[in-house]
């Protein structure tokens, strides 16, 4: 049975990174197709790819920021019902230098990609507690998530120590339209225990033109065929009460 999940992409690139398209034309689109909840998630990284974001330093993460406030308030002003997260995707192939720059408190979503092996789960977990350790507001820490993550790496070997990580950090697994082979049955035993652990999944079209932004059912219907309901609506109760505002409203809202 499906159930009426509101209409959620969190995972999309501006030309802050390498989309192809401004914030505001992305949430023209988004107000257009009527979708729910969205994330703007641009690259950082310091990586060997570094030349996909601009985001390099705080003046342009501001620039950034300010850039999807003024579209907040666009939204709010023309008493439209949509949802519009301060992501960022971080690569951990970069420096734990240049990562620790991020302030979590700026952000209502942060994405991890490239988590491959259990070094990298100590390297996550190290710089999550680093910035709790410098969160003015524990209560004010964004939703994280894990993009575009492939199974496969721990299907074999150490899936006990990436639930419990999972678990413990409050880390959401995403579906992607993008990386289907992820989602293969040769994965069941990972989607299995997603469902036994009761971690978090999302939907995040990966998007890089607003022609993808609305590409969400197939995600769904993989959802539902391994079972997942429940998991997708932890993710939805928590979008909600953080960002569901009456509209007129929005006192959600990070500055
Ligand atoms: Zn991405």
């Amino acid at each position: 049975m499906k159930m009426n999940f509101p209409r959620i992409n969190l995972h999309i690139h501006s030309n802050f990174s390498d989309g192809k398209n401004n914030i505001k034309q992305i949430v023209e689109r988004a107000l257009l197709t009527n979708l729910d909840f969205i994330a703007i998630t641009d690259h950082f990284t310091d990586s060997w790819k570094e030349w996909v974001s601009k985001l390099k330093d705080w003046d342009k993460i501001n620039e950034y920021l300010t850039e999807i406030s003024i579209c907040q308030n666009y939204v709010r002003d023309k008493k439209k019902k949509l949802a519009i997260l301060k992501g960022i995707e971080i690569d951990l192939s970069s420096s734990e230098k240049f990562i620790k720059l991020i302030k979590p408190d700026k952000f209502d979503l942060i994405l991890f990609e490239y988590l491959q092996n259990i070094e990298g789960i100590a390297f996550v977990k190290n710089i999550i507690n680093f910035w709790r350790g410098t969160s003015k507001n524990i209560g004010n820490f964004p939703i994280l998530g894990l993009a575009h993550f492939d199974p496969s790496y721990f299907i074999y070997e150490n899936l006990d120590i990436l639930m419990s990580f999972l678990k413990e950090f409050n880390i959401y697994f995403e579906f992607n339209p993008s990386y289907p082979n992820f989602y293969a049955r040769k994965n069941q035993i990972f989607f299995d225990r997603l469902k036994e652990t009761n971690i978090p999944v999302a939907i995040g079209c990966d998007s890089h033109s607003i022609k993808s932004l609305n590409n969400i059912e197939e995600p769904l219907e993989i959802i539902c065929d391994y079972n997942l309901e429940d998991n997708l609506n932890i993710l939805v109760k928590e979008l909600e009460n953080r960002f569901i505002f009456d509209i007129g409203n929005n006192s959600q809202e990070k500055t």
